[in-house]
């Protein structure tokens, strides 16, 4: 038998181990120690893993290799954020982007190589649909993180970067185990959030897990004219219908709202966020719009962006305005691939402006 551990679900990987051991007539505990070896001590080969005698260590290299993804570029932000894009063995690319904030740090991961979605400000959604991830690729965006220093490790996942997560479900259903799982990272379920434009199914598989993973919305838009003018999904996932979803999901959802100037920042659009938000007790994340990803957008001024959330907080909604972190390196998933791919691949993607 030959195969990739690290697509398994840490329970699913641990059973494969253990055939493999009493298969092979190794005494049990080497089980133990094979396991560990994925996520919670991971190395790079494992010719590395030096408590275990040669004979295994060379079956293991030759019949379950260790997948890994190289670095294709790293850029370290002024603020300490660091942004990687990945080269997958087929070529493709994909970002992480890591960003230290006091004694948290959050990994920001992708799930797709591209997006199907075509949001109209966003930079992957420029590039067009690529493929879907494994599960393997979607950990490993954390693993070659801590092999590269445990420090590293990060205490939060947001599954924010390329990639619509809920239209990869099967990948990223085993990825969640992989995050959580103490045989995995081991990281608790309520600091691992997916970030979705509102799939109903993929809701709908996402509720049904026990764990409690946290869910984001992309909203953008108070109303049906506006949000179908900046996410094309709105013709086939109604507001109407996003906003059902989330009151029946049983856990405090947030909200994302990217700030448009003159697109969705009137007092009116925050009036309408405010009944639309009440009654599910949703907290609102507003984000300044990273313009690198949106040609003929432009970002909402400071100024605005705070008397929009004033607005909000007014109507009894919670609101945080987020930083914008890493943009001296374009850190807004998507450009980093847009800026270096579109010089590899001139015919597919299209340049931010
Ligand atoms: N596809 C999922 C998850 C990835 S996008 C989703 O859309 O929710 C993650 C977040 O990045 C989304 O909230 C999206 O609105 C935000 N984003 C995309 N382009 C942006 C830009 N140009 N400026 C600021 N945020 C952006
Ligand atoms: Fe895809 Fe999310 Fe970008 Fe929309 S915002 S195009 S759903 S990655």
């Amino acid at each position: 038998m030959t195969g990739n551990l690290l697509d398994l679900a840490p329970k699913a990987a641990a059973a494969a181990i253990a055939a493999l051991v009493e298969g092979q007539g190794w005494p049990r505990y080497r089980a133990t120690q094979i396991l560990r070896r994925l996520w919670v001590a991971p190395i790079a080969r494992w010719d590395d893993a030096t408590e275990l005698p040669g004979a295994i260590r060379r079956l293991l290299g030759a019949e379950y290799p260790l997948a890994r993804l190289a670095v294709a570029r790293r850029e370290v932000s002024s603020d300490g954020t660091v942004k990687t894009l990945w080269r997958l063995d087929d070529g493709e690319a994909i970002e992480s982007v890591w960003i230290p904030s006091g004694q948290r740090r959050t990994l920001c991961i992708s799930s797709q190589a591209g997006c199907a979605l075509g949001c109209r400000f966003c930079a992957t959604g420029r590039m067009g649909f690529r493929r879907d991830l494994t599960a393997a690729e979607i950990a490993l965006q954390v693993r070659e993180l801590v092999l590269d220093d445990p420090a590293r490790k990060p205490t939060n996942v947001v599954f924010m970067g390329m990639g619509e997560p809920l239209l990869n479900w099967p990948s990223v259903d085993v990825a969640l185990s992989i995050l959580n799982d103490p045989d995995g990272f081991g990281i608790g379920a309520r600091h691992i959030t997916v970030s979705t434009v509102g799939i109903l199914p993929g809701m709908a598989a996402l509720r049904a897990r026990p764990e409690q993973f946290r869910l984001a919305i992309s909203l953008h838009a108070a109303d049906d004219v506006t949000r179908l003018e900046l996410m094309p999904i709105e013709k086939k996932y109604h507001l109407a219908e996003v906003l059902a979803a989330a009151k029946t999901f049983g856990r405090r959802v947030t909200f994302e709202y990217v700030m448009i100037a003159g697109k969705n920042d009137g007092d009116r659009d925050a009036d309408r966020l405010a009944r639309l938000a009440r009654p599910l007790g949703a907290h609102l994340n507003l984000l300044p719009l990273h313009p690198g990803g949106a040609p003929g957008l432009s970002p909402s001024s400071p100024s605005r962006i705070r008397a929009f959330a004033e607005r909000l907080r007014a109507a009894g909604i919670e609101a945080v305005v987020r930083r914008s972190r890493g943009l001296d390196i374009n850190a807004a998933c998507g450009q980093l691939y847009v800026e270096s791919e579109a010089k590899r691949r001139p015919a597919r993607a299209t340049p931010a402006g």
